[in-house]
């Protein structure tokens, strides 16, 4: 051969043809049936069914139930089932995250939740507690993040807290807990953890009348964790905002996510409960009003241990 680049086997050309295939294929599928990022999807789906996490132009060899496997994801991802169920796990922060049907997917929009914090915090960030924690991402992350720091993160769902406690266990070992209790009803071990550092929420949020828009969230995510409560969907952000105020340190920092629509609201909250000061509101990338951000004062009229104010 004259070339000093060696040529491709007959059978990687082969390879290099089947993914071809298999990705312009499976992208027109997921398209049709709507998929918001039919590239991206097809690309993770086949790295699935050729059970690697490399590269795809790196691979050498693909098993043997390739297409068998790309079939089946392909369907249940055109049906629209959320890709994460679909592989299993979820990336949040640097974790990939374990996801189960019938827990609250972890989203990308709520990692900044991490960076809001850290950037805010005054002092020790050593004990985070994260409410309404689901599959347990935020509390996980600030395990992961920072290796000094203890999580209590409370769940109401019993699927979700178990599923929290695993995902806590891969944030760091041995750090978090997790305890199973209602937000809106007393819960003295949590009021016992106080006072913390931190304040993490990704609470339900979404107004009693609305209904989301992507089928991956309204056939799969469970309504508990959508819907707030109440015809504003502040119900559990209501009870997360008196919980922080009655948990945090004096100069601890709350970090609740929101709808894009609830930031007036949201800072609403806060201002009504009067235990806080620098309350303002965090745009996520795309610049809608995702978070609240408040710092307990350490001249509240209630001070830490005063009643909880709903
Ligand atoms: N963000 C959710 C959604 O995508 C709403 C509920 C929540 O995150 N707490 O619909």
């Amino acid at each position: 051969m004259s070339s000093l680049v060696p040529q491709p086997a007959a059978e990687s050309q082969d390879l290099r043809a089947r993914l071809r295939t298999a990705l312009a294929a499976t992208t027109e599928r997921l398209g049709s049936a709507g998929v918001p990022s039919p590239s991206v999807d097809a690309r993770a789906l086949i790295a699935h069914a050729a059970r690697t996490d490399r590269p795809l132009v790196l691979l050498d060899a693909l098993p043997e139930d390739f297409e068998a496997r790309l079939e089946e994801t392909t369907v249940r991802r055109e049906a629209r089932e959320p890709l994460q169920l679909i592989l299993g796990r979820a990336p949040f922060r640097r974790l990939e995250l374990r996801v189960r049907a019938g827990v609250f997917i972890p989203r990308p929009e709520t990692e900044l939740a991490l960076d809001l914090l850290r950037e805010r915090t005054d002092g020790p960030l050593a004990q985070v507690v994260d409410l309404c924690t689901g599959s347990g991402a935020l509390g996980a992350a600030v395990l992961d993040e920072l290796p000094a720091a203890r999580v209590l993160a409370v769940e109401v769902d019993e699927a979700a807290a178990e599923l929290a406690a695993q995902n806590l266990e891969l944030g760091g070992p041995g750090r978090g807990r997790v305890l199973r209790a209602d937000l809106l009803g007393e819960v003295p071990e949590l009021a016992a953890a106080a006072p913390v550092d931190a304040v993490l929420s990704n609470p339900p949020y979404i107004p009693a009348g609305a209904v989301p828009q992507d089928p991956e969230v309204r056939e799969h995510d469970p309504q508990r964790a959508l819907f707030g409560g109440g015809e504003d969907g502040l119900e559990v952000p209501r009870a997360v905002v008196a919980w922080a105020a009655r948990l945090l340190r004096p100069g601890g920092m709350l970090v609740m996510e929101h709808a894009d629509v609830q930031g007036a609201a949201a800072r609403g909250l806060a201002e009504a409960h009067g235990g806080f000061a620098e309350i303002a509101t965090a745009a996520d990338l795309t610049g809608r009003d995702r978070f609240l951000l408040a710092r307990r004062r350490d001249d509240a009229p209630e001070g830490r241990h005063g009643r909880l104010s709903r």
